[in-house]
């Protein structure tokens, strides 16, 4: 069903992306590591779930492993991978294989990470290649104590010694995920190592309006179609609040209601969202009003600044700037800043 609120689990559930799903699949064949990237609510974890739908593989929540207590130890991310044998044990029994999974089953303190990705590799072995996916991978930097480098170094021994294991990182925060990664710098134990990446940009107009007309008359609900046009120009071409919409115009049959509900809803989660955010420094978000204001460009923005007596020397605006960008929330483009979602404009404006 198009209008379900939950990351989807399955292809058919999936509106227009057969391409981004082709990406993904000759990405995966291509290289040991690939990154499904793009801004939040645009439909990654869905493709990731209708992927692993249909090939052998396990999904870590990396932000809910983090949000549990606000950093990753070794024994949660154990805990975790070990929480999967069942289902792992549902994939080799369909591959009519078996296999004695002795680290998926030991207490994490008896086990090593290394331990574990090797069963994974044996299992991918029978079953033909065995995909590890982290949802939400930025997370994982809040892994141990080194800003993660020593998951990085496990990463980087399966890309290299693995052959049967498949890694899928997901992100909201593509540059966090970059820098992460470090792919290309000399520090990361991933350095030189090639990965494939796959974008999910948000729907383009036509496919939005095509995408809410499919949902309601899945439904078996005529909408008028000024209602569509309203709520595209809106809610722009996030799938996640296009489908919101679809929800609540479903629930109570008016228009001005459902836009008001699903504006409601967005708020709330921008909120929580912007609220992680002023925790690091709260001119992240007057930096953000800013733009939503239309001090769009880098000195309207450091005068706006100035003005609401938010001093900001100018190489750490231009950080800042730089920072919001690699967190998804801006684009910039000729000099000019831009919001990704139209609803943080909304939000902030309020
Ligand atoms: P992300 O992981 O990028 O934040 P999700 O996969 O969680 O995004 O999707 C957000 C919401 O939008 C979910 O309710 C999901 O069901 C819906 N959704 C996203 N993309 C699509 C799509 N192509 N077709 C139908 N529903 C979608
Ligand atoms: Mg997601």
């Amino acid at each position: 069903m198009l209008f379900d609120l939950r990351p989807k689990q399955r292809r058919e559930d999936i509106f227009d992306r057969e391409r981004e799903f082709k990406e993904l699949e000759k990405s995966v064949e291509t290289y040991p590591l690939s990154l499904l990237l793009g801004i939040r609510r645009v439909g990654k974890s869905s493709i990731l779930r209708a992927y692993l739908n249909e090939n052998p593989g396990i999904l870590i929540d990396c932000r809910e492993l983090y949000a549990e207590s606000g950093h990753i130890t070794k024994e949660d991310l154990i805990r975790e991978l070990q929480s999967k044998g069942s289902l792992l044990q549902r994939i080799i029994s369909r591959f009519k294989v078996s296999l004695n999974l002795k680290f998926l089953r030991v207490e994490p303190r008896d086990a090593s990470l290394r331990d574990i990705f090797r069963e994974l590799n044996e299992i991918g072995e029978k079953t033909g290649g065995l995909v590890i996916a982290f949802d939400e991978a930025q997370y994982l930097r809040f892994y141990g104590s080194r800003g993660g480098k020593e998951l990085l170094a496990l990463l980087a021994h399966a890309y290299d010694s693995l052959p049967n294991l498949r890694i899928i990182l997901t992100g909201s925060e593509v540059g966090l995920l970059h820098d992460f990664l470090g792919i290309g710098d000399y520090n990361s134990p991933l350095y030189g190592r090639a990965a494939g990446e796959v974008y999910i940009e948000p729907f383009e107009l036509e496919v939005s309006r095509e995408f809410l007309k499919a949902g309601f008359k899945e439904a078996g609900t005529d909408v008028p179609e000024e209602a569509i046009e309203h709520a595209v120009e809106t809610l722009d071409g996030i799938p996640g609040w296009l489908v919101l919409f679809g929800v609540e115009y479903l629930r109570s049959g008016n228009f001005e209601r459902a836009l008001d509900r699903t504006l409601e809803t967005a708020r709330g989660l921008i909120l929580g969202e912007l609220r992680e955010l002023e925790r690091r420094t709260p001119r992240y978000v007057e930096i953000l009003r800013g733009i939503a204001l239309g001090y769009n460009r880098w000195s309207l923005l450091r005068d706006y600044l100035e003005v609401k007596g938010v001093r900001t020397p100018e190489p750490r605006l231009y950080e800042l700037l730089k920072n919001l960008r690699k967190m998804g929330w801006i684009m910039e483009k000729n000099g000019t800043y831009q919001l990704m979602d139209p609803l943080t404009k909304i939000v902030l404006l309020d």
